[in-house]
């Protein structure tokens, strides 16, 4: 409880289907109590036994279908009653789609293929973590794919990956993320590299179908795609690939009726695209805030989560590794040799040399063995940072939350860098 103002106590009682919203305020812990009934944090049944504590920051909704008695401990900013919620269109979406697993399962057919798009900050990733969890509360195992490089849902800003998951998130640290399957892409924005942000989103869907084949009950579960915020120009095509590749279903627009009359349009008959409200209690976020937001992800990934671990340091010397980056400038199209087309370059693999560059740049470790293999297009084992170099020495420094040996000896580099601070 350490942080926690205890002199800050506040008691809420909700009527049936109201949310209570509150926001931690920087620096600030806030604890929260379910004194009596039942109630929801985006899907995850809250239990009396447990004190859940809020780090600064958080923005937190608490909803009860029944009716419930809440205590929040601590300095937390704007903590209001709402009963203004879209929670009831929402479980009637998830109970459509569980129609629609049971359906698959009688058929032996594959699950519903559910996309989640819509502009920054309408919600997508609380309302996939929601669908996901009512979806497991069933006993299901659907498969979250996380398309969204600004935050990284399922691993560290910067990569793709996809998630099966059998357990409710945890209200405060979210899903297990122990084993995600993750791929590195460099970037915040989709833009920073539209042609390799394809291939891995025709990656995923590839390695979610060969999952399918052997797994019935990931199969017949289905998944829940969580896009990024960017729907205009090429954004825009980048879903329209993400709905083809993954053979979608529905696809959910939150709250932009020009997005949902232009998905209409442009995508085949038999795809339900159906537009739903976002809920008022989502918050905006600057650009300053969502900076933020993703350094708190990185720093939870060598810190664990409210920062219980610490990382290991090591050295690497050059000749141990070799670092790629993916993607060579763009020449010019009179440059290119003959044949090879302008795409091309952006998922080629550029060697760099270590030197001091490297300096607060995130690596991620290929799970490649060999150079054969396609490193764009193979998963990650995690990531380090660096944080120095040494060109006498011709070692660099970094901290990793697994101890030495490395498994494998691909680095891929990002654009992302993290400054440790923490220290
Ligand atoms: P992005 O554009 O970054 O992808 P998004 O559309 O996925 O954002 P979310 O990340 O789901 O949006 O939500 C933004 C923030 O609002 C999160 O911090 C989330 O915890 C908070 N939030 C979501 N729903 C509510 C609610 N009903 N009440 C209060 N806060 C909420």
């Amino acid at each position: 409880e350490k942080g926690i103002d205890l002199k800050e106590v506040c008691d809420y009682k909700l009527a049936k289907d109201n949310e209570l919203r509150f926001e931690v305020e920087t620096g600030a812990r806030v604890k929260l109590d379910l004194i009596d009934g039942s109630a929801e944090l985006f899907g995850t049944e809250l239990v009396r036994s447990r004190s859940y504590i809020f780090e600064s920051g958080a923005k937190i909704a608490v909803f009860t279908w029944f009716g419930c008695s809440l205590r929040l401990t601590g300095k937390v900013e704007a903590a209001y009653v709402s009963k203004d919620t879209p929670m009831v269109i929402y479980l009637n979406t998830h109970a459509a789609i569980e129609q629609m697993r049971k359906v698959s399962e009688q058929k032996d057919t594959l699950g519903p293929r559910i996309l989640v798009c819509g502009p920054q900050d309408v919600g997508k990733s609380t309302v996939g973590r929601l669908l996901i969890n009512y979806a497991v509360r069933l006993g299901r195992k659907p498969t979250l794919i996380d398309l969204d490089v600004g935050q990284g849902g399922v691993s560290i800003p910067g990569t793709v990956g996809a998630l099966t998951v059998e357990r409710p998130a945890d209200p405060v640290d979210g899903f297990d993320l122990k084993v995600p399957l993750v791929y590195h892409f460099g970037h915040t924005s989709p833009n920073g590299n539209i042609k390799l942000y394809e291939v891995l989103i025709s990656r995923l869907a590839d390695v979610f179908n060969a999952k399918c084949d052997f797994n019935k009950q990931v199969k017949h579960s289905g998944c829940i795609v969580n896009t990024c915020g960017w729907v205009k120009g090429q954004g825009y095509q980048c879903i329209l690939h993400t709905a083809q590749s993954f053979e979608a279903d529905v696809v959910l627009v939150l709250d932009s009726e020009r997005l949902y009359n232009d998905l209409k349009r442009d995508l085949p008959d038999f795809v339900n695209v159906i537009l739903q409200p976002k809920s008022p209690g989502v918050v905006e976020r600057t650009r300053e805030m969502r900076r933020d937001a993703r350094e708190e992800k990185t720093k939870e990934y060598f810190y664990g989560p409210r920062k219980i671990y610490f990382p290991h340091a090591f050295d690497i010397s050059f000749s141990e590794v070799q670092i790629f980056k993916i993607g060579a400038p763009a020449l010019p199209d009179s440059c290119l040799p003959l044949g090879m087309e302008k795409e091309d370059t952006q998922t080629k693999l550029v060697p760099v040399a270590p030197g001091i560059d490297l300096v607060h740049h995130i690596l991620s470790l290929s799970m490649a063995e060999s150079l054969e293999e396609n490193l764009v297009e193979t998963n990650v084992a995690g990531f380090v940072v660096v944080t120095n170099v040494d060109p006498e020495r011709q070692v660099f420094s970094v901290l990793s939350p697994a101890p030495r040996p490395l498994p494998r000896n691909y680095f891929l580099i990002m654009d992302l860098r993290f400054i440790d601070i923490h220290k």
